[in-house]
């Protein structure tokens, strides 16, 4: 896995690398919006601090789906809204499993639920929401203010180009694989930033050899 170091990536999007994970900021005037919540509590706060952002200035968290390494730091945005695809509550109550009597859980229950290609305007930032099932019932993806692209776990990047996800960790990896075909035609769309793998500055290139399957 190649995530990236924490730090500015555009003028608005910031970084936090924790262990094999990336979480993101979106700034918006004075406040942030984050996708995901991090792998671990004190590493976010530890990073946080560094770059000088008070959790409170977190305004909301979408979470691109509500596996562990994507929601330890949560208790850390007590002022935030929390945002996740409505599929994704059944990876919460049982309905859909990974593991065999394991459930995903949340520090807290106060979530909005969003449906596939829904629309969320938070301060100036405007959200896309689209529903990629199979890595979890609910993984979405969001994109933000039209070029940025959130992908979470449903894909991998290599050499810059578009990879499958990790089928070990998928709830159902042949239908994650159909899902990353609903995000490689999405027009003006500059970069893809995922989860595990890094960052593409380059959309058309990423999606450029991509078959659907
Ligand atoms: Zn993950």
């Amino acid at each position: 896995m190649t995530p990236v170091d924490t730090g500015n990536l555009t003028q608005d999007i910031i970084a936090i690398k924790n262990d094999f994970a990336n979480m993101y900021l979106i700034k918006d005037s004075s406040k942030y919006i984050a996708i995901d919540a991090g792998k671990d509590l004190n590493v976010i706060e530890t990073e946080l601090k560094k770059l000088k952002i008070d959790p409170c200035d977190i305004e909301a968290v979408l979470l691109t789906h509500s596996d562990m390494d994507h929601v330890a730091a949560l208790p850390l945005f007590k002022c935030s809204k929390l945002y996740m695809a409505r599929n994704e509550e059944k990876m919460l109550n049982g309905e859909m499993q990974k593991v065999p009597g394991y459930n995903n859980s949340l520090s807290r229950k106060d979530y909005t639920l969003l449906d596939d290609q829904q629309t969320l305007n938070i301060g100036s930032v405007k959200i896309f929401g689209i529903l990629t099932a199979g890595h979890t019932s609910g993984s979405m993806c969001f994109q933000v203010n039209v070029k940025y692209l959130f992908t979470g776990d449903i894909l991998s990047l290599h050499d810059g180009k578009l990879g499958q996800s990790v089928k070990f960790f998928d709830l159902d990896h042949d239908l994650t694989t159909k899902s990353i075909s609903k995000i490689t035609k999405i027009p003006n769309v500059e970069y893809i930033l995922t989860s595990h793998w890094g960052v593409s500055r380059d959309y058309k290139y990423a999606v450029s050899e991509w078959k659907d399957q």
